[in-house]
């Protein structure tokens, strides 16, 4: 039998498919990366019985980088990344072996169908897929075709099916589009990115240049914002005058008239109205007219349409409102949540999905009283031709829905997606929103949500009611977020431009710059506004579309954009004076910051240490800035000094149940020795002499890691203790020892350095008061019940890694022996040979 391999673009997805596409008869078990699962199925494939097997990935399967050297931020000039730089893919996440898994899965499979999501990331996918499993697969007989393409835009029975009745070829173009893309991307944000950072790094004391990154989308999405600040602050309100009359008509309450000329700026203009109208004391009538006026039912639901009302209407984030809406398709809820399209096609089955709603809670009245009097033809829209508008696609109920958190949100949003569609087949008068809403307003699910929701307001924004006469007057409002921008990637931009900390989220939503945001944009309009205004992102989009379409060539369009941005690039680095004087007046000199802490090597004068983030080190004297390792504190080291360069050495401390190793500043960011990469202290240092370094205080191979050493941390008595130099592995040891060295033997049966130590008489473990012993941490019968194994708390949660499995490891056993030599060669002539051939 035959076997089909089908792919997906999520676990969930995979599932969901499977399960509709078997009838609900397949088996299931996990993949060997953990996170995909494989269902299997047979049934029939082009007329023969075939096995199915369905699964996923988690997303993009590789992702595009500069190959290893061009990482380097020190050894590369950014202008390079530009052209020179090969670019490379990697596998994205590295810890799914998402590409073994595809191999494995697939060998020895005949067909292959696609089920990846139906926009241009999805085509990219289908071909990281089809680039890993293809050499694996069987060859096709003949000339059969052995790639399909499903096209679906919901998770439902009939969507999927017809999908794998009609399924076609991916589409090349598509996928290059975006893989021209990810390419501009990388290389435009990373030379613009590593510039920057590396210039004002050096500069400010105040200001975290590790925020200062360029995004050729990211950067105009910020440019709106601060737009929007610049014209709010220039603002200057005006006062005016108003003429209101009120007459009466027997008892009634008094109505109140509004002046044909609205308004006027001057005082004495309006003291003369005031003065003409103040002494009549009748009003007469001089036409009367009567006309109907409809208000208009919404057009049907798009992708941005969707995060303005998320934002506005329920106050949630784009990225929140768009991780609800794809785990609302996945479930099979909506259809598939990124779309331009606003039109229905005319095979819609507008009927068939609106029945789905008929017993809902919320508009199923609504929704049967349609039915009845027959539908509507939804209003005209625009058919992008990518996916139907967003709609719902089978009935939730509160029980089917679950999980309480979620719960609110999901049917927030689902209660927003659903209004206009059911509002696009008929009139809006039908629909009691707030009166249907009000009738949850004391459940125990949802309660709370509809309550605030009722008093803060539930009204869609005035759109298309034309008030005709008046001008704008007010002050005009910041942006927001739901304002910007116009494809369904503004969520991430908008996510990319709050997290490095350019603009703020207020109230109401809205976005405000924050000082940097502001100094960065007006920076680039004094240098060159294209790389803040839209225009050329714009164009930019249009090439690649092009791209997608079959109609342009793919390097044509890269080289001719890399040229432009290269260009703008140089001309930038020219002219990056203008942003320095901007920068200059919101952020102080490196040389007012910091207090003085060590001394430098080469002048030999106190630099100063500067704690706001990134820490660093600066000697104004030689006008050089240093790194060091964040997120700890940082001291003098006895005033010690390395040996290489004479700079004095810092304690690097993660606090008192954390690791502490000394950093000589100048190796830190220039290593020494060719086998350091730049970024290690002491305890990584290979010098084969110095007293600090790994040569004299590691004593052996990490317990839990491969390539780790224990290293003796000297300041650490009384509880002393050795730390792993790569993972958060500290091993305590000798409490209340008086004193603890390496010695410059090592153990006959491991290879670990001896330790010699020297006991406190009176709390001495050794027979006879004796006080002084020498052996190995591992072997020695006597330490071996002195040594006790735990993990450095750590204040970045990225280091926390396998924080979670804690024990005692003592002894023998637990140090694997025999994989090779586990630490540096200790004998030092080979060292110096391996560092002064
Ligand atoms: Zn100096
Ligand atoms: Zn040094
Ligand atoms: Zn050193
Ligand atoms: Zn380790
Ligand atoms: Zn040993």
């Amino acid at each position: 039998m035959r076997t089909v391999f089908m792919v997906a673009e999520k676990p969930s997805l995979a599932q969901s498919i499977a399960k509709i596409l078997s009838k609900g008869s397949c088996s299931s078990r996990k993949g060997l990366n953990g996170a995909c699962s494989v269902h299997e199925y047979t049934g029939s494939f082009m007329g023969q019985n075939v096995r199915f097997k369905m699964t996923s990935v988690c997303g993009h399967v590789m992702s595009l980088d500069f190959i290893g050297k061009y990482n380097n931020w020190d050894k590369v000039d950014p202008a390079e990344l530009f052209s020179k730089a090969p670019t490379e893919k990697k596998e994205a996440n590295p810890k799914l072996n998402m590409v073994k898994f595809l191999q494995v899965e697939a060998k020895g499979c005949d067909y292959v169908v696609l089920w990846l999501d139906c926009d241009k990331e999805g085509e990219n996918i289908c071909f990281e897929v089809l680039d890993a499993i293809q050499p694996l697969m069987n060859m096709s007989y003949g000339n059969d075709c052995t790639v399909y393409r499903a096209k679906f835009s919901s998770i439902t029975d009939t969507d999927i099916c017809n999908a794998m009745n009609r399924l076609g070829e991916p589409n090349r173009n598509e996928a290059l589009s975006v893989d021209a893309r990810q390419e501009l991307d990388l290389r435009i944000g990373c030379a613009f990115t590593r510039f920057q950072t590396k210039y004002f790094q050096g500069k400010y004391g105040n200001l975290d240049s590790s925020l200062i990154s360029f995004g050729p989308c990211q950067t105009p999405t910020l440019g709106f914002c601060v737009e929007r600040h610049d014209k709010i602050q220039s603002f200057k309100p005006e006062a005016y005058w108003v003429i209101q009359a009120k007459v009466f008509k027997g008892k009634d309450s008094p109505l109140t008239l509004d002046w044909d000329r609205v308004r006027v700026f001057d005082r004495d203009v309006g003291q003369m109205f005031v003065n003409m109208a103040k002494t009549a004391k009748e009003a007469k009538v001089e036409s009367v007219s009567k006309k109907e006026k409809a208000k208009q039912r919404p057009i049907a639901l798009n992708t941005v349409e969707m995060l303005r009302v998320a934002s506005s209407a329920l106050g949630m984030g784009p990225q929140h409102t768009m991780q609800i809406a794809e785990r609302l398709y996945t479930q099979g809820y909506i259809s598939y949540p990124r779309t331009e399209t606003t039109h229905y096609p005319e095979n819609f089955d507008l009927k068939g999905t609106l029945k789905q709603q008929a017993n809902s809670s919320f508009w199923g009245e609504t929704v049967k009283a349609l039915l009845s009097e027959g539908i509507n033809r939804p209003k005209k829209g625009v058919d992008v031709g990518d996916h139907p508008p967003i709609t719902p696609m089978r009935a939730a109920s509160e029980n089917e829905l679950g999980i309480f958190t979620f719960t609110c949100l999901i049917l927030k949003c689902l209660g927003y997606i659903s209004y206009p569609r059911t509002e696009t087949t008929h009139y809006p008068e039908n629909f009691d929103l707030k009166g249907t809403l009000k009738q949850q307003a004391n459940s125990s699910f949802w309660g709370e949500t509809v309550k605030a929701l009722l008093s803060e307001g539930i009204n869609r924004p005035k759109k298309g009611v034309d008030v005709g006469d008046h001008p704008p007057i007010t002050p005009m409002r910041a942006a927001s977020e739901n304002e910007l921008g116009t494809d369904a990637s503004i969520p991430v931009h908008i996510n990319n431009i709050c997290q490095r900390n350019y603009v703020t989220v207020e109230s109401g939503r809205k976005l405000k710059p924050t000082n940097l945001g502001i100094v960065l944009v007006h920076g680039y309009y004094k240098i060159d506004a294209d790389l803040v205004l839209p225009t050329i992102r714009s164009a930019v989009e249009k090439q690649l579309n092009l791209i997608a379409l079959g109609k342009a060539n793919f390097h044509q369009v890269l080289q001719h954009t890399l040229d432009i941005f290269k260009r703008k690039f140089h001309y930038f680095v020219d002219s990056i004076a203008g942003m320095d004087e901007l920068m200059e007046v919101s952020f102080s000199p490196i040389a007012a910051t910091g207090k003085p802490l060590s001394r430098c090597g080469k002048c030999h004068r106190f630099m100063k240490y500067i704690q706001a983030k990134p820490s660093r080190l600066h000697c104004s004297h030689c006008d050089e800035t240093y790194s060091l390792p964040q997120n700890g504190a940082i001291k003098l080291y006895k005033e010690l000094k390395c040996p290489l360069d004479e700079f004095e050495l810092v304690l690097w401390t993660s606090g008192s149940r954390g690791k502490s190793y000394p950093v000589c500043p100048y190796c830190f960011s220039n290593p020494p020795f060719r086998d350091m990469k730049k970024g290690m202290g002491c305890n990584e240092c290979t010098h084969p002499s110095c007293q600090h370094s790994l040569n004299s205080l590691g004593i052996g191979q990490c317990v839990e890691c491969e390539t780790g050493v224990l290293v003796f941390d000297p300041t650490s008595g009384p509880k002393w203790r050795m730390a792993c130099n790569k993972c958060n592995v500290v091993v305590h040891f000798f409490e209340h020892a008086h004193k603890v060295q390496v010695s410059q033997d090592s153990c006959d049966s491991c290879e670990a350095s001896l330790v010699i130590v020297d006991f406190n008489k009176t709390r001495s473990p050794l027979p006879d008061g004796e006080t002084q012993h020498t052996g190995c941490v591992f072997c020695d019968p006597v330490f071996q019940d002195l040594v006790e194994l735990k993990h450095a708390t750590m204040r970045h949660p990225m280091h926390r890694a396998g924080g979670a499995r804690r024990g005692r490891g003592r002894g023998r056993g637990r140090r694997p022996v025999g994989r090779g030599n586990p630490k540096k060669p200790k004998d030092k002539m080979a060292a110096l040979a391996a560092y002064f051939v």
